[in-house]
Order: structure tokens, then C-alpha cells, then sequence
């Protein structure tokens, strides 16, 4: 493995070698972007270049040190995330990194520490971070990885240099899902699109089968006809079944409501996510009207939001689908 094996992201990833390789790397970065196209490999690779015995500004996956880094137990290099069980990174958590990140290199060459999701921190832990970035220990790194930045303290952004990530482009990640992951042409460009350009989506849909899944799930959404509804209630037991597939269903179903919705303003087909479900789009969009897909689009959202509070699953997806059937 290689910086060049890393896909998408080159000018990024070029800038930060550029600034390894004449010893001018920053002292903290703030890596945004969206979930998936690739902050977390490519901190984790500049981490392991920084580190490697085998290269100056790449690495090479398999001295002790690159080992080390991938498996999480180099003692040079921390990934913070909240503590089992917690939602936020604690400022107990900053303070126990401040005093790592002060003690000699591993391999005399930086002390690294990543935060993901940097949006996870709570002000307090903000702030704490804020004094460590303000007078870094020596030779140390900072990486904070965020999908936004709406939630860090702009004091805290300021005292980062900022790396944004784009989504990655289509043919880059097609071409990447085809020669890496042995997909065929269709399936490849299936889930380039249905990913939005995450390698970690697309890679998650191939991997955990939600590709044929999506497909059940159009039928039996298509298969809920205007005043269905027993349809409608057959539907909601099956996908009641089991907490993990009910908001599998929800999130997409976001996807496919918003797709109908496009699909009825005429607009053109490659606007579509679920580009390879367009008949069940039409079907189900010539079924209602745009007033009640809008409705059903809304009651997604907030019918993922209850079943996470646990509510009777069976009881929230029915009221979903009969609004489909056109009860409202
Ligand atoms: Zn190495």
C-alpha cells in the first residue's frame, strides 16, 4: 500500500506530501468532507508516511511501524473517538492526549493524534484543544476529521490549516469499483451513483448486499397500490421484523421518495440516485399525487427518529405506508 494506491483526493494528498517532504507540515489540519471519501485513510496515511522505516514521504504497509499505525497500537499515534458507551469526546480525553503528545517519540519523529469526528468534541474539550493548538507540544500533529465544520468553535478552526475533501469523481470511483473490487460496469456505476461519490458507501451497499436489498424493498413499496391497506400493513410487518433492516428501509426510502419527487418535476433521468429502480419510480410516483410524496418524503425522516427512540416499529412503519396507500 501507497499514497498512489489511495483513490481520489491526489491534489490533497499531493500538498500534504509536498509539505512532509520539506519538513513544513502544520502543526494541526481540520480535514472536512463528506462521510466516505477518504479523511480517515488519508490521515491514517500521512501518519504512517510520517512514520514508516521503509520511505521519506510514503509509505509502505509493512515495516513494524506501518503495521503498528493500521493496527491502532502504535505509541506514536492516537485515533480519539468518544469512549464506549459516550457520545462526545471528554476533556479528560484532551487532557490525557496533552500528555502524550509531550512525551519522546516512539521513532523521533512526531506524535500524532486524530480526532474523529472532531464534531464530537463538547465546548469544554473544544476549548482544552483550543490551548494545546495554541501552544502545540513539540513536534507534535493534530488531525481533526469533520464532515462540517457548523459545530467546532471558529477559534478552533482558525488555528487549523483547513484540507477540504470533495466527493470523489464518478468515473475515478466506477473505475476503482471495477478493478479493485471486481465489479461489473453496471454494478459499478450503480453504486457510483447511488454513493454520491463516498468510496465508503459504495463499498458498504456492495459489501452488506443493501444493493439487492434496495431492489425488494422498491417492489414491495411498488406493490402498495391506492387504498392497499393490507398491502400496506404485510409490508410494515415484514420490515418490522428486525430494528437494523426497519432503518436500512427508512434511509433509503429517503432516497426513493426524493427520487419520485424528481422523477414528477420531469427532470432528467441521471438526476435520479436510484438510477436502476426507474420503474418503480414512475410506478409509484403515477400512483399519488406531489402533495403526498412530499408527505411520505417528510414521514421518512421522522419515522427513522422514532425508531430510534424505540417506538413500536411495526406501529410507525404502518403509519408510513398506509399514508403511501393514501390514507392522509
Ligand atoms: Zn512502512
Amino acid at each position: 500500500m501507497s499514497f498512489g494506491e489511495i483513490i481520489g483526493q491526489q491534489k490533497q494528498i499531493e500538498n500534504l506530501r509536498t509539505a512532509l517532504r520539506s519538513g513544513r507540515l502544520h502543526h494541526g489540519y481540520l480535514f472536512v468532507g463528506p462521510d466516505g471519501v477518504g479523511k480517515r485513510s488519508i490521515s491514517l496515511a500521512l501518519a504512517k508516511a510520517i512514520h514508516c522505516s521503509a520511505h521519506e514521504d510514503d509509505f509502505c504497509g509493512d515495516c513494524v511501524n506501518c503495521t503498528r499505525i493500521a493496527a491502532g497500537n502504535h505509541p506514536d499515534v492516537r485515533f480519539v473517538g468518544p469512549l464506549a458507551g459516550k457520545k462526545e469526546i471528554s476533556i479528560q480525553q484532551i487532557r490525557d492526549i496533552e500528555k502524550e503528545l509531550n512525551l519522546q517519540s516512539f521513532t523521533g519523529q512526531r506524535k500524532i493524534a486524530i480526532f474523529d469526528p472532531a464534531t464530537l468534541l463538547n465546548l469544554s474539550s473544544q476549548n482544552a484543544l483550543l490551548k494545546t493548538l495554541e501552544e502545540p507540544p513539540n513536534n507534535s500533529l493534530l488531525i481533526l476529521i469533520a464532515s462540517s465544520v457548523g459545530s467546532l468553535l471558529p477559534t478552533l478552526r482558525s488555528r487549523c490549516l483547513q484540507v477540504s475533501f470533495a466527493p470523489i469523481e464518478p468515473k475515478t470511483l466506477v473505475d476503482f469499483l471495477i478493478v479493485a473490487k471486481h465489479c461489473s460496469s453496471e454494478e459499478a456505476n450503480n453504486l457510483a451513483t447511488l454513493s454520491m461519490g463516498s468510496v465508503g458507501l459504495a463499498l458498504n451497499l456492495k459489501d452488506n448486499k443493501l444493493f439487492e436489498k434496495r431492489r425488494e424493498w422498491a417492489a414491495l413499496t411498488a406493490s402498495i397500490g391506492r387504498g392497499d391497506y393490507r398491502a400496506a400493513s404485510a409490508a410494515a410487518e415484514k420490515l418490522a421484523a428486525n430494528k437494523n433492516d426497519s432503518l436500512g428501509f427508512l434511509e433509503w426510502a429517503q432516497s426513493f421518495f426524493r427520487d419520485v419527487l424528481v422523477y414528477s418535476a420531469d427532470a432528467p433521468a441521471q438526476n435520479l440516485t436510484n438510477i436502476d429502480l426507474q420503474e418503480q419510480i414512475q410506478h409509484v410516483c403515477n400512483a399519488g399525487t406531489l402533495e403526498r410524496w412530499l408527505s411520505v418524503l417528510e414521514q421518512t425522516y421522522d419515522a427513522g427518529a422514532r425508531i430510534q427512540r424505540n417506538l413500536n416499529r411495526r406501529m410507525v412503519l404502518e403509519d408510513l405506508l398506509f399514508n403511501v396507500a393514501g390514507r392522509r
